[in-house]
Parts: structure tokens; C-alpha cells; sequence
């Protein structure tokens, strides 16, 4: 199978990793070549590093490079059979994607979206064939990650959810169906992780590492702020906006805005160097590990 993926940030690499492993060919879609270039050198740094732990061959890791290409024009991805999007967690930006990438792919292909949040009915909404658009929702990092959240639309066909759970199995993922509520399961109840560590630091109760290193020593294999670093402080908060509009501004989905004040300072998390937290150059930028 020949798997477009459609933006090459934290996401979009972790996906291409894991893909690749499993045999199938892989095209890389980012907007500027330039950051198509860099995620194809992270995600081929990623195999090696791979074979250097032993767990891949280096055979295997040759094959999974040479399948591997990028893109930045949408042609080069007409011959996919799979599209897993996973751009800018934003509908409009995901409506103009899916619109026009449903002109140029084959009337067979499967329009799968990574997103956290977004309706799947909503996203399916100004497309012709809504029977072959689902929700394929991987867990960063995504080449790591065993849970796969299959999320089936009004209108997603029976053939389209078993492409997807057969695929993420293929992928050693362990999938699950979720229903198209906001948030789906586990960022819903995730949101009270992020949100409820952030009242407690804004209130002074605590300090940002003091809560990281008390919900590790409860057994959280991280805590809510370097979660969100590695997530992308961004992002996590694009999620919550997302989730609360779409529960008519719930209180207890309101996002914080202490996580919107380190956002507007452009500190986004490990791919920027600094979030919550800074990063020595060496761990910043999307680099898969
Ligand atoms: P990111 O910011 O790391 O990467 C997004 C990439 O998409 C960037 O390289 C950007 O250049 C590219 N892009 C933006 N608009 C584009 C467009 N119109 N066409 C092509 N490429 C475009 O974001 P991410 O963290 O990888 O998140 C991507 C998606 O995956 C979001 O929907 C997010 O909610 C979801 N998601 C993220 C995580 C996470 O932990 N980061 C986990 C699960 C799901």
C-alpha cells in the first residue's frame, strides 16, 4: 500500500516511522520543501538510530528508507491509497486539504484525519465521498504508541473502518473504535490532566516541575507539562479550544491561560526548544527518538 501523510511535524513523522516498519511505501506532504527535506532526514535518522538499539535490521531499515519520498505539491500524492493527514489542528485548514486532495487522489483512496478534536461529521462535511473518510487518531510518539483511535463519521462505511483497524494492526498498534464525541476518549478525559495541573500552578499551589514529578511518582510515565512540551504546547492548546467550543464552553474544558500566554510567547514545546520547559538544541525540532 502507498500511504500519503499530509504534514511532516511531530505527528506526521512518528506516522511515517511506524508505516514504514510495516513494509508499506510512504510519501511525505509537507507545505515548504525545506520542511518536507528536514522530516524525511529526522524520519531516516529515526530508523537508523532503529538498528543502532536493535530493533530493526539494517536490510530492513534500507528498505524502509528507499521506500520512503516527500512532497510539496499535492500531485505527488495521486497514486496513494491511504492519505493520513496530520496538519494544523483546524478545520478550515483541514476543509481546504481534504477538498482538494479528493480531486486528485483515486475514487478507492481512504481520507483518514489525525486530528485530537475535530468532529469527524464536521470534517466530512464539504466532501463527495464522506463513506471513505474516518478518523485514525495515533498517540505521540506515534511510531512508539500502541494506541490507535479508529473514529467512524454518519456516514464512514463499514470497508473504511476494517482498512483502517487491519492497518493500524499491521502497524503493531492496538486499535480502538471511538465514537465521533469531542475529544473521542482519550483526550477527553486527558483535557483534566492538562487543564486541572495548570489551575494549580496559576493558583501558586504548586510549581510547574513539583506537579510533573508528583504525577510521576504516582506512576504517570510523564507529567501534564512535559506532556505538553513533547506534544507541542500549541497544539495541546488548539485541542482544548477545539473541545471546549465543542461543548458550548464547558467549564470544565476551559483552556488555561497560562498555556496561552507560553504559546503567544512562542514557546511551543520540545520542537521549538522551549515550552514549559528549555531544551538543549540537540532534543528540540520533531526529532523522533
Ligand atoms: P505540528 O505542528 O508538529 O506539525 C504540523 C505540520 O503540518 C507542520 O509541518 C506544518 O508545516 C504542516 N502543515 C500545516 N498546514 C498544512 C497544510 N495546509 N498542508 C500541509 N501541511 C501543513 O503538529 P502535530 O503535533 O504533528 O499535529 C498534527 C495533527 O495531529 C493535529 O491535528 C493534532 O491535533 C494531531 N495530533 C497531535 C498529537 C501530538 O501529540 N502532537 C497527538 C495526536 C494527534
Amino acid at each position: 500500500m502507498i500511504v500519503g501523510i499530509c504534514g511532516a511535524g511531530t505527528m506526521g513523522r512518528g506516522i511515517a516511522i511506524a508505516t514504514l516498519q510495516a513494509g508499506h511505501a510512504v510519501v511525505l506532504y509537507d507545505l515548504q520543501q525545506h520542511a518536507v527535506d528536514e522530516a524525511l532526514a529526522s524520519v531516516r535518522a529515526a530508523l537508523t538510530k532503529a538498528v543502532e538499539k536493535g530493533k530493526l535490521s539494517s536490510e530492513a531499515a534500507e528498505r524502509a528508507s528507499a521506500q520512503l519520498q516527500g512532497c510539496s505539491t499535492l500531485d505527488g500524492l495521486a497514486a496513494c491509497d491511504l492519505l493520513v493527514e496530520a496538519i494544523v489542528e483546524r478545520m478550515d485548514v483541514k476543509h481546504a486539504l481534504f477538498t482538494q486532495l479528493e480531486q486528485i487522489v483515486a475514487p478507492t483512496a481512504i481520507l483518514a484525519t489525525n486530528t485530537s478534536s475535530i468532529s469527524i461529521a464536521a470534517l466530512a462535511s464539504p466532501l463527495q465521498h464522506r463513506d471513505r473518510f474516518v478518523g485514525l487518531h495515533f498517540f505521540n510518539p506515534a511510531h512508539i504508541m500502541k494506541l490507535v483511535e479508529v473514529i467512524r463519521g454518519p456516514e464512514t462505511s463499514q470497508a473504511t473502518v476494517d482498512l483502517c483497524l487491519s492497518f493500524a494492526r499491521e502497524l503493531g498498534k492496538t486499535p480502538a473504535v471511538a465514537k465521533d464525541v469531542p475529544g473521542f476518549i482519550v483526550n477527553r478525559v486527558a483535557r483534566n490532566f492538562y487543564n486541572e495541573a495548570q489551575r494549580i500552578v496559576m493558583e501558586g499551589a504548586a510549581e510547574v516541575p513539583q506537579v510533573d514529578t508528583l504525577m510521576k511518582g504516582l506512576g504517570f510515565r510523564m507529567g501534564p507539562f512535559e506532556l505538553m512540551d513533547l506534544i507541542g504546547v500549541d497544539t495541546n492548546l488548539d485541542v482544548t479550544k477545539s473541545q471546549w467550543q465543542q461543548f458550548f464552553l464547558e467549564p470544565r474544558f476551559m483552556p488555561s491561560l497560562l498555556q496561552q500566554q507560553v504559546v503567544d510567547a512562542g514557546a511551543t514545546g520540545k520542537k521549538s526548544g522551549r515550552g514549559f520547559y528549555t531544551y538543549p538544541p540537540t532534543t528540540g525540532k520533531n526529532e523522533p527518538s
